[in-house]
This record gives C-alpha cells, sequence and structure tokens, in this order.
C-alpha cells in the first residue's frame, strides 16, 4: 500500500512534535478527547433530523483503554466518524485554524523555546499526539458508509489508509506509546490513577461520559469480617462530571479553570484579562460564559476577524460563531451563550429573526458595557490594558451607526491629555474644568509628541486648560459625532475660536490685522494657493506663527479623509488660515519688508508657511524651493 505525504505545513508541524521537549505533553489527551466529543456533538446534531444518524442502541461515550503490556492506549467514541476523504483531508492536513498561521509568522527562524510555548498555549489537535507515540492508529467508521478504513502513521515519513472492519459508527484511536527516555516517561500516560487525573484537569466539563474499565478491589464475600479477604474485579467508572463550566455555580470554578477553558476554546495564548457570567431567568432564559481577551487576536482590526460567541442550546452547541449576539463595538468579546429557549434545530436565517436571541443580544451588550465601566471604575489598570488593545473599537462604536451608540459609550473612552499626559476619561476632564473654562479643548495630530508641542496647544496649556490629545484618526470624527459632554462642547484648538481673550484684546487684533489686510494678501499670493486666508493672532505665546482652519473639515479630518479610498484627490479640504503671532519680532519684521522689500518678504513667507505646516505635522510639497531659500538667506 503506497504511503502518502503529509501536506507541507502539517510536516513541519509533525516534526515539532515528534521532537518536542514541551512539557506538558499530557495535553494530547485532552485534545483527543475534544476531537471525541466534537464527533459525537455532529452525530447528535445530525440524527435529530437524520434517522440513519441515531445511535442503535447504548449511549453516546467515550472510552479510554489502557494496556501497559503492549503500551497501548486507546481512545474510542461513537461521534459521527470520517469517511476516507475526511480521514485524508482532516488528518493530512493541519486544521487551517489561525494557530498555525501565527506559528509560521512567530515561530520561524526563533530558538524552540517560542515554538514550544506556542505549541502548548493553543494546543495543536490530533498532531499532538505524536508527542507521546510512536505510532498511531485511526480506525473509523462514518454514518452513512458501510465501509471502515484505517490511518496509520509512525510520523513525518507519511500516513497509510486502508479499510478495515468494524461494526458500529465512531472512531477508535489507537496510540503505541514511545517507549521511556532518560528524561520522558510516556508509562505514566498507562496508569490509571494518571488518566483520571487527566481527564478530571482537563475535560471533566465534556458533556458525554468518559469511560474507562477500572481495577477496584472488594471484600471477598463470605470473608470473615475480622480477617477480611479481597479480590479486584473490574467497573466501568465515569471519569468526568458531565458538568459544563457555565453550569457549575460562580464560586466553584477556579481562575485557572476559567483561563484552560478560554484558552482551549478561543485559541488565546494568554488568560483573559476579565470573565463575565450572567444568568437570567425570566422573559429570556440563558447563561452566558463571556471574556474579555488581554490582547487584541492578530487579525482583529482586519476584515478577517469574525465577532460572534458560541451558541448553544441547552448544553449543545448550535452555533460556533452568532454573530446577532454582539454588537460591533463588543465585537473583541469571546464566549458563549446557552439558551434552553432556542430550539436545536432553528436555522441561521431564523436566529436572524429570532425575538429570543435578540433580547439576549441586548442584555449582553447591557451586561458587557457595565463590567467595563466597573472595570473603569475599580481596576484602572487592567481597563488601561485592555483599551489599549480595544479602544480603538469603542472610539468606532461611538461613531458608527451615526452615533446610535454614543450614549452608551462615551463614559468608556480614553484620551491621553496635557495633564500629565495620562489617559481621562471625559468625565474626569469635566470635573477638573477650570471655573470660567466653557469649552473641551483637543487637538490631533500624529503621536502625543507631536501634539504637545503644537503652537496652539501651547497657547491653552498656558492659560491653564487641559487638553484632549487625539492621536487616533477616528477620534476626532468620534468628537464631532458627540459634539458635547455635559452641555460642553468640544473646541478644536486649530481650528476654532478658542475665545481666549479679553474684549479689549480682540479690538486691537481686529484693528491690527484690518490695518495689515494688504500685506496679508500679498502674503497668501506669495505662498500660492493653499491657504484660505493670512492674519495675526494673539493666542501664541513663543511660536511666531501656526497653521489653523476655518469650516466643517479640519487638518487630521482632511488627512484621514484622503487616505480613504474615492477620497484620495483634493475631494475634501480642510480651509487652512496661517496665523502670524502679532506679538512676535516677526511680525515687526514682515510690516517692515512690506515697505521696503516686497522680494524678500516673499521668501520670508514661504519660509514661514513651510515652518507652520510641519509644526503642525503637515507635509512640505515644496521640500527642495524651501530648502534651496533657507540657504540662499543664510549665505547671504
Ligand atoms: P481540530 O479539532 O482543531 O479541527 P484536529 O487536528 O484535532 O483539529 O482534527 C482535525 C479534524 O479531524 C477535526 O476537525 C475533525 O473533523 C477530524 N477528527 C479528529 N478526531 C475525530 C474523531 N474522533 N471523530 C471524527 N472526526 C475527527
Amino acid at each position: 500500500m503506497a504511503k502518502k505525504q503529509f501536506k507541507t505545513e502539517s510536516k513541519k508541524l509533525l516534526d515539532m512534535m515528534i521532537n518536542s521537549i514541551y512539557t506538558h505533553k499530557e495535553i494530547f489527551l485532552r485534545e483527543l478527547i475534544s476531537n471525541a466529543s466534537d464527533a459525537i456533538d455532529k452525530r447528535y446534531f445530525r440524527s435529530l433530523t437524520d434517522p440513519k444518524a441515531a445511535l442503535s442502541g447504548g449511549e453516546y461515550e467515550i472510552r479510554i483503554a489502557a494496556d501497559k503490556t503492549s503500551r497501548i492506549l486507546m481512545i474510542f467514541d461513537n461521534g459521527c466518524g470520517m469517511t476516507k476523504e475526511e480521514l485524508d483531508s482532516n488528518l493530512g492536513t493541519i486544521a487551517k485554524s489561525g494557530s498555525f498561521d501565527f506559528k509560521s509568522e512567530n515561530g520561524d527562524g526563533q530558538d524552540g523555546a517560542d515554538k514550544i510555548d506556542i505549541i502548548g498555549q493553543f494546543g495543536v489537535g490530533f498532531y499532538s499526539a505524536f508527542m507521546v507515540s510512536s505510532e498511531i492508529t485511526v480506525e473509523t467508521r462514518a454514518i452513512d458508509s458501510d465501509e471502515a478504513y484505517r490511518w496509520r502513521s509512525s510520523g513525518a515519513d507519511g500516513y497509510t489508509v486502508d479499510t478495515c472492519a468494524k461494526a458500529d459508527v465512531g472512531t477508535t484511536i489507537t496510540l503505541r506509546l514511545k517507549e521511556n527516555t532518560e528524561d520522558e516517561n510516556y508509562d505514566e500516560f498507562l496508569d490509571e490513577w494518571r488518566i483520571k487525573e487527566l481527564v478530571k484537569k482537563y475535560s471533566d466539563y465534556i458533556r458525554y461520559p468518559i469511560r474507562m474499565s477500572v481495577t477496584k478491589s472488594r471484600k471477598k464475600a463470605g470473608s470473615p469480617d475480622d480477617k477480611p479477604e479481597y479480590e479486584s474485579y473490574v467497573e466501568d467508572e465515569t471519569l468526568n462530571s458531565m458538568v459544563p463550566l457555565w453550569k457549575r455555580p460562580k464560586g466553584e470554578v477556579s481562575d485557572e479553570e476559567y483561563a484552560t477553558f478560554y484558552r482551549e476554546k478561543f485559541f488565546d495564548y494568554e488568560p483573559p484579562l476579565k470573565v463575565i457570567r450572567q444568568k437570567t431567568e425570566g422573559v429570556s432564559n440563558y447563561e452566558a460564559l463571556l471574556f474579555i481577551p488581554s490582547h487584541a487576536p492578530y487579525d482583529y482590526y482586519s476584515t478577517e476577524y469574525e465577532k460572534g460567541l458560541k451558541l448553544y442550546s441547552s448544553g449543545v452547541l448550535i452555533m460556533d460563531k452568532c454573530k446577532d449576539l454582539l454588537p460591533d463595538h463588543f465585537g473583541f468579546v469571546a464566549g458563549l451563550v446557552d439558551s434552553a429557549d432556542l430550539s436545536l434545530n432553528i436555522s441561521r436565517e431564523m436566529l436572524q429573526h429570532d425575538r429570543q436571541l435578540k433580547s439576549i443580544a441586548k442584555a449582553i451588550e447591557k451586561k458587557i458595557g457595565s463590567e467595563l465601566s466597573k472595570m473603569l471604575e475599580n481596576e484602572r489598570e487592567n481597563y488601561e490594558k485592555f483599551y489599549k488593545a480595544f479602544g480603538r473599537q469603542l472610539m468606532f462604536g461611538v461613531y458608527s451607526d451615526f452615533g446610535a451608540h454614543k450614549d452608551s459609550l462615551k463614559d468608556l473612552i480614553l484620551f491621553v491629555s496635557s495633564n500629565e499626559k495620562k489617559n481621562v476619561t471625559l468625565k474626569e476632564y469635566v470635573s477638573r474644568m477650570k471655573e470660567d473654562q466653557k469649552k473641551i479643548y483637543y487637538a490631533a495630530g500624529d503621536s502625543v509628541e507631536q501634539i504637545s508641542l503644537l503652537p496652539q496647544v501651547e497657547a491653552v496649556t498656558s492659560h491653564g486648560y487641559e487638553v484632549l490629545y487625539l492621536t487616533e484618526d477616528i477620534d476626532e470624527f468620534a468628537l464631532q459625532i458627540l459634539r458635547e459632554y455635559d452641555e460642553k462642547e468640544f473646541s478644536n484648538v486649530c481650528q476654532d475660536d478658542l475665545d481666549l481673550s479679553t474684549d479689549e484684546e480682540k479690538e486691537s487684533l481686529k484693528a491690527e490685522n484690518e490695518k495689515n489686510a494688504d500685506m496679508f494678501a500679498f502674503i497668501k499670493e506669495s505662498i500660492g494657493g493653499d491657504v484660505h486666508a493670512v492674519r495675526f493672532t494673539n493666542t501664541l505665546k513663543n511660536h511666531p506663527a501656526c497653521i489653523s482652519s476655518e469650516g466643517p473639515v479640519s487638518v487630521g479630518m482632511e488627512k484621514t479623509l484622503s487616505r480613504m479610498p474615492g477620497f484620495e484627490e483634493g475631494g475634501i479640504k480642510a480651509e487652512l488660515v496661517l496665523e502670524i503671532s502679532m506679538t512676535h519680532p516677526i511680525a515687526d519684521k514682515l510690516k517692515a519688508l512690506f515697505e521696503t522689500d516686497k522680494d524678500r518678504l516673499s521668501k520670508y513667507s514661504k519660509i514661514l508657511y513651510a515652518q507652520a505646516r510641519l509644526i503642525s505635522g503637515m507635509e512640505l510639497k515644496n521640500a527642495a524651493e524651501i530648502g534651496s531659500l533657507v540657504c540662499e538667506l543664510m549665505v547671504e
């Protein structure tokens, strides 16, 4: 019989498994049991509509048997089994879960420890059995098949598939355990107590009985009480309690158990940041077990990512990712919902319109919101960690659907502020606003450093006002949708009239601007078409000039919009204003040049404008021209 080769990635993984020095080899049993349980789920689910799939007798179960003499460990299930094609495609190729992609990205070229860690954290399903086995045989018969097939492999050199005799539908996996080495004792996986311990540790909640024949001893019938004799006998024992984690009382589940469950079911390599449980009885009956991940999955901010919760109906998985259970802004939440109200064979289309499901989704959204605000209040450090990973998502949530969710999210968003450059909530900002402060000030830019150096920011903070620093594209759009917080309007320090001066100061500025209108027209002309207006300002402290904007589109928004498809070329523009500090010595210089040397004024104007653009974080379209202008003035 011809040997078939594993697909390339599978081979790589197999090599890792076979030569693994990973110390938690024990997880292989969990993986095989979990596959068996999934297979029974599938068969059960199908049996609801297809009588052919139903059990002809007995009950669904997973069995384990060990034989020390032959070093054989067997795992049986009466699940759905596999067809010949399925055997080939499922066990010849590694399951295309995110885990392997991650591995090849991060594992290659790095040292072994890194890879090994990843093995343990994700678990890699069936292949993990090669960590402990020198040969694996899978005998399986699918629901519709009259024939059974045997898959066999001793590792990386390939596998064979042939027919075999198997009376019942289901799968039997036979592991020939590796010989012990100096460092590794594979025998332990044949010990009754060790198997029991592993099932309890990793697979206790599996909803089908995991049974094993165990040897027990009892007092021999008829032997005298004062001198008892004992005999051994064999009895079936169920090793797991079969209660799903989410059905157990809250206090009885340890953090460790939640973490293991989360890692295994949701393929994360880190424990969750927060576990949320919700149980509701009344209008809708359901239990939810939710997890807030401690970091964003690698594909989170891409179109690849699919949000959703696992959906169970009385303990039976009916959908792996029910997206209708989560609003987009909480799309990072992982977990499951188990409800007795949902019918088992409800179709996807029906689910979408299911009222029960809608009311569950609503309650879950509320619960997540309230848990997040509790975390913000009581566990600030954790919340900041959470926010680092998913804050952008919340900010999108404020903005999206025309602000439909802004009220429930506005107290969950954070901004870095000029005050110690730390994160603040809008509530915190407002609570420490100065008495005479009417607006919530913000400035947008590429980084906290760049924003903190903006001339306008300096002007506002020198009045003792706090400024929010907006570093993400979405931030400013979100504030535009919010419009106000606690009846305080948001004000872009680079765009809006800051209203920081007295009436007297305003008057003198106005007069000065009118007086120099011709000069400003000349400067505007010299700079070229870019600038909408040039004028004096009296708010800057040390800087000679700055760029601000008029109208509805700010500089930051223009930048964001220009990156969006369809807007690239000049569609939406901020109306730029070059503001020159009235009190800076440059003001007098410009005025003098306007009288005496227009040619030089023109050059100065260009340089002043270029400088202001750079400070605002904008690019220079005429960098070469400015460079030679500066040089020309330097050599004079
Ligand atoms: P995963 O379980 O993550 O999909 P595995 O490598 O563990 O990856 O298994 C690959 C596939 O082989 C499974 O998705 C399943 O279709 C099939 N499989 C494994 N074990 C069994 C089993 N005991 N019964 C039926 N199918 C199985």
